[in-house]
């Protein structure tokens, strides 16, 4: 993993993406290690795993930052251009192993894209 030092808190941190592909929000992330680690630390490593391509992030329907797991082994998911499918009744979401093709607009050039799908998850269908 490059130039990261897995220090404990990195470590801790990288744990809950290995064992979820739940995205999750700083302030969820900062409340689940309240006790281990400050805010700052928090929203620190978040910011170097996501600079090590190690986490992604995209906002919510709320504008609320979500923090996720890049790819997962089986599957090659395109840096950002993947859907979030967000679930209204848990709240849950999470990365779509889906590639999108970007349309070619005339004369633009995209940096960017954010697709986010809303709806009911299979956990609560
Ligand atoms: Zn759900
Ligand atoms: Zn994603």
């Amino acid at each position: 993993m490059g130039i990261l030092r897995q220090t404990k808190s990195v470590k801790a941190v990288m744990q809950v993406f290995e064992e979820s592909h739940d995205a999750f929000s700083s302030v969820e992330l900062v409340e689940k290690f309240s006790g281990l680690m400050n805010k700052t630390t928090v929203y620190r490593i978040l910011a170097r795993l996501e600079d090590e391509n190690y986490l992604h992030s995209f906002k919510s329907k709320e504008g609320v930052s979500l923090f996720a797991r890049y790819n997962e082994p089986s599957t090659q998911i395109n840096s950002d251009l993947h859907p979030h499918f967000q679930c209204k009744k848990c709240g849950k979401t999470k990365c779509v192993p889906l590639d999108i093709k970007l349309p070619s607009l005339p004369n633009y050039k995209i940096d960017t894209a954010e697709f986010l799908i809303s709806g009911t998850c299979d956990q609560c269908s």
